[in-house]
């Protein structure tokens, strides 16, 4: 019999096997694909064979460089951590530059080995259709996770459905919004809530973005994709500029009740008026990212930086993720979950990966780290102390479990956007000062999850 059980084989749940199973406990870990005794294996629309930790697009792991990327800080801390996806990733890299990327083959067999390695890992090929809540379970079933579990997962936190479009609107870094341009304040407001910033547009360049985003190029949809229903209000912005010129205007780009100061005359000592406006809100309580309100968008990347660098105000915008649509499920986190990931309403059921609203193979696995150290703490009858907040596994997590708004809350990148920020350091110099920081404040947290 296991102390725990750990359903989906995918990045996070191997990598939280691994870190229960070296340090003894016994774990169940089990994974839809591949066949079993009387299971014929099952495969999500992505994934396209049975090894565990598959990664289903691109083979690479972003930067490995951990003195001025945040993702690269990420790979450092888990090697530190002994990682089972950094190991494996080592001994399947293949070259690309500063970048870490694998040959997804051997990259996915040598995540298998290690694990099955280890014999207190049991690897079941089997499907969990409910939800376990009476003993300890890890969740680790991935943005593409099957829809009976999916369904149960919805009606333990009260979600109707949890796989859904993911819209997800552009976020951009604080300092680059050009407020000598832009300003803060609310609709109609009096003066005390300045809630928003406030990019204005006048008439000329309103018609010139609504043209372009009707000729931006656009991302195709995946299959399966076509048949899922866009979220209410969850519209990407060049499908609503389709509807007519007017839309967006009476829609997030409404100027009404705006008043911009920059544009105040004797008059009009407020302001005026723009004739439409793109409103920033803050998406998380340190205020270093904003995200575009009603901005989702299926416009490819490199059409959302030319595009949206047109808007004024943004002329030198740089984003902490871009807009996407894709399918997936996730949890309001914020609010779903404990600081150790733990379903509030059922403490025994803990989340890991994407599910729990990172986004990306290494956060996923970072995610599932930090639930495998959190439960094998939890096993033990140990206190689990949470990495820093300086560095990038504390930094995620932070953001995961409760800094991140609620209301807005999308899958996320790791970026230096979640670090506490470094007012103080001139901003050539602030990279290498957040990846200094973090290592070393790393060194005692090391030693309170060392075995
Ligand atoms: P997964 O790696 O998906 O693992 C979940 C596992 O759970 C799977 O093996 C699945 O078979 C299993 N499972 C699901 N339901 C059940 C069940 N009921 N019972 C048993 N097992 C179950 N990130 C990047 O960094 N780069 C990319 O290029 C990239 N491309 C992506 C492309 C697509 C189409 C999608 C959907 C996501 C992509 N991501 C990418 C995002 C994300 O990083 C990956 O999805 C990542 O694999 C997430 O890790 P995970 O461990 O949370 O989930």
């Amino acid at each position: 019999t296991h102390q725990i059980h750990i359903i989906g084989g995918g990045l996070a749940g191997s990598e939280a096997a691994w870190q229960l199973g070296r340090r003894g406990f016994k774990v169940r870990l089990s994974e839809m694909r591949g066949t079993g005794p009387d299971w014929a294996g099952e495969r999500s629309p992505a994934h396209q064979g049975d090894g565990l930790a598959e990664l289903v697009c691109s083979n690479s792991f972003r930067s490995d460089d951990h003195e001025k990327n945040a993702v690269g800080l990420l790979h450092h801390e888990m090697r530190a951590c002994d990682s089972l996806i950094m190991g494996a990733a080592a001994k399947a890299q293949v070259p690309a530059g500063t970048a870490l990327a694998v040959d997804r083959e051997i990259f996915s067999a040598e995540v298998e080995a290690r694990l099955s390695a280890l014999p207190n890992v049991e690897i079941v090929r089997e499907r969990i259709d409910a939800l376990p809540t009476d003993a300890p379970v890890i969740v680790a079933t991935g943005p593409l996770t099957a829809e009976a579990l999916a369904g149960s997962i919805g009606k333990a936190t009260g979600a109707d459905s949890l796989a859904f479009f993911d819209a997800i609107a552009p976020i951009v870094y604080r300092e680059t919004i050009n407020m000598d341009v832009c300003w803060m304040a609310s609709r109609w407001d009096k003066g005390e809530t300045k809630d928003y910033i406030n990019c204005p547009m006048t008439k000329e360049q309103y018609l010139t973005f609504h043209a372009a985003l009707l000729a931006g190029e656009k991302t195709a949809f995946k299959e399966w994709e076509e048949n899922t229903p866009y979220f209410d209000g969850c519209m990407p912005i060049e499908v609503m500029a389709e509807r007519g010129v007017e839309t967006l205007r009476f829609g997030p780009m409404k100027p009404v009740g705006l008043d911009n100061p920059h544009w105040a005359t004797p008059e009009h000592p407020n302001g005026r008026w723009p004739y439409a406006v793109v409103q920033l809100r803050q998406d998380n309580n340190l205020g270093t990212i904003w995200n575009m309100v009603g901005f989702q968008t299926k416009l490819k990347h490199a059409e959302q930086v030319r595009l949206f660098r047109t808007i004024p105000g943004l002329e030198n915008a740089e984003f902490a993720r871009l807009g996407g649509l894709h399918r997936n499920t996730f949890l309001n986190s914020p609010v779903l979950l404990d600081r150790t990931l733990r379903l509030k309403t059922a403490p025994n059921v803990r989340f890991a990966g994407q599910i729990t609203g990172c986004e990306g193979y290494v956060e996923s696995a970072a995610v599932g780290l930090m639930a495998g150290l959190m439960a094998s703490a939890e096993l033990a009858g140990r206190e689990w102390q949470a990495p820093p907040r300086t560095t990038a596994l504390g930094a995620l997590l932070s953001h995961i479990t409760g800094d991140a708004e609620a209301e807005t809350y999308q899958p996320m990148n790791v970026n230096f956007g979640l670090f506490p920020p470094l007012h103080d350091v001139r901003k050539k110099q602030r990279k290498e000062a957040y990846t200094a920081r973090a290592k070393e404040e790393i060194t005692p947290w090391l030693d309170s999850v060392a075995i």
